[in-house]
């Protein structure tokens, strides 16, 4: 709606009243302040993009444990290592090995 020139000033850029410039911009002003006030609630409840990506990667990480899980050594209990065997009459076949190599010579079959 444009105001008349003569009974009230019009903005010389948009045209627009001043009142109803500064109507707007409080507005836009009012606007912006409940998104920040949302989005700040929104980051104490549940937390900030960086935090979802450090849960989605633990969650992750757990389905993969769960589906393929890595067995502990039978003689000193630590998590055992997938190896290819190099020599010997099992040649190019997968064996569990201690993580403790050399310390501990524990073997599992795959
Ligand atoms: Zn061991």
């Amino acid at each position: 709606m444009r105001a008349d020139p003569y009974l009230t000033p019009i903005c010389l850029f948009c045209g627009l009243t001043p009142i109803l410039v500064i109507c707007l911009i409080n507005q836009t002003n009012f606007l912006l302040d409940q998104q920040i006030a949302a989005l700040e609630e929104q980051f104490v409840t549940e937390g900030g993009y960086s935090e979802k990506l450090a849960a989605e990667r633990l969650k992750e990480r757990q389905e993969h444990k769960a589906t393929d899980p890595v067995p502990d050594c039978p003689k000193c209990g630590k998590p055992m290592v997938l190896r290819t065997a190099k020599t010997g009459k099992t040649a190019g076949h997968q064996f569990w090995g201690c993580s403790a190599y050399s310390d501990c010579k524990g073997v599992g079959e795959v």
